[in-house]
């Protein structure tokens, strides 16, 4: 099925990617639908080098799934975890190192060693299972960041262990995108990588990008827009991805590394503003783990850092004072709006 619907995508992708250069008047824009990193993105540029520049972007997201990506066998990070390390290229070793920093900042609520767990779970693939707590309790101590050791480029892996970068690699990619789009001179655009926007420049002289954020309780609202620039918006929420188990329990997911099992929380979903897209996309997962009250006290301890839209299982929209000019409720919207004070 999935791979059906890929296809179908694909075909489609390339049917709009035929007619999407805007086909007169100016600012000329350019825009490409893409399946990559198992998400439908879109890439859209302002400027005369638009088209150049969202290839160039496209290519670069296909590079970077090519070696990032848990399930294609051929991966840096693949190759790694079936040899229990190696050595990989520089750029995927500071990503690795970056993701061990933000374990570290999380207190492992962002961890990528959780990747046996969620393999046990097979959330992201066609085959979803809900574990034994024996299997759990068995695979909880091949997570943490203690099981990574990286010197240079040479990583080292326990026993067993294995790392996923699922949780900060489109935030990654979409860093890579903003530093494509500099150096083909675009000043104007957006991406969207699946739930990771990048805000390129202003859409026009005097307004800013106006981002949704989706509602979790109906994917086709949204329950606050957002006006950025220069900005990163990474949003993490368990309606995304998950799975019905036969008792008609839903399985996201984000997974709790204290638990091993997927979040239930209080919290819907978590948007990320900032202006650095790794660091958005590792905080957007790590937020969501944490929980409203965690997610709080982190942000006032590096509110200097990001901005965030919080989503509450109790119906608010939370929202920190740098976006109270940026951010717009939805009328007659169900959810109660509040600055974080
Ligand atoms: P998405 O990839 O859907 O945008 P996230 O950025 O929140 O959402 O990443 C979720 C993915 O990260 C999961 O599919 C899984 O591969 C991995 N993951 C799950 N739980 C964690 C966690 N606690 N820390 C780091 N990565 C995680
Ligand atoms: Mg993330």
């Amino acid at each position: 099925m999935r791979k059906y619907i890929k296809r179908l995508f694909a075909l489609l992708a390339a049917l709009c990617l035929a007619g999407s250069l805007a086909a007169c008047g100016s600012p000329k824009s350019y825009t490409a639908d893409i399946f990559a990193m198992d998400t439908v993105m879109k890439l859209t540029a302002y400027g005369p080098s638009a088209e150049t520049a969202v290839n160039a972007a496209a290519k670069e997201i296909n590079r970077l799934e090519a070696q990032l990506s848990n399930t294609i066998a051929t991966s840096e990070i693949s190759q790694l975890n079936a040899g229990s390390g190696g050595t990989v290229s520089e750029e995927t070793a500071s990503l690795l190192s970056a993701a061990l920093t933000y374990a570290q900042m999380t207190d492992g609520a962002f961890d990528m060693t959780i990747a046996p767990v969620v393999a046990a779970w097979g959330i992201t693939t066609d085959n979803p299972q809900v574990p034994t707590q024996a299997e759990i309790d068995a695979l909880l101590p091949l997570v943490g960041s203690g099981h990574v050791s990286l010197s240079g480029t040479a990583v080292t892996l326990d026993v067993g262990c294995s790392v996923d970068l699922g949780g900060i690699a489109k935030g990654y990619a979409s860093d890579r995108i903003a530093a494509v789009f500099k150096e083909n001179g675009v000043t104007s655009g957006v991406i969207s990588l699946g739930g990771n926007v990048y805000a390129c420049g202003m859409k026009s002289k005097k307004e800013g990008w106006r981002v949704a954020i989706q509602d979790p309780q109906n994917s086709a609202g949204y329950a606050a827009l957002v006006t950025l620039s220069d900005q990163f918006a990474v949003t993490s929420g368990g309606y995304q991805r998950y799975f019905t188990g036969e008792d008609g329990t839903v399985y996201q997911h984000i997974i709790d590394p204290a638990t091993g099992y997927p979040v239930q929380g209080d919290l819907t979903s978590v948007t990320i503003i900032g202006t650095n897209g790794t660091m958005c996309d590792a905080y957007s997962t790590a937020l969501y783990v944490m929980g409203l009250d965690k997610a709080t006290a982190y942000w006032r301890s590096h509110s200097d850092d990001f901005d965030m839209v919080l989503i509450t299982a109790d119906g608010r929209v939370l929202y920190t004072p740098g976006l109270a000019d940026n951010l717009e409720s939805v009328e007659g919207s169900s959810y109660a709006y509040a600055a974080i004070g």
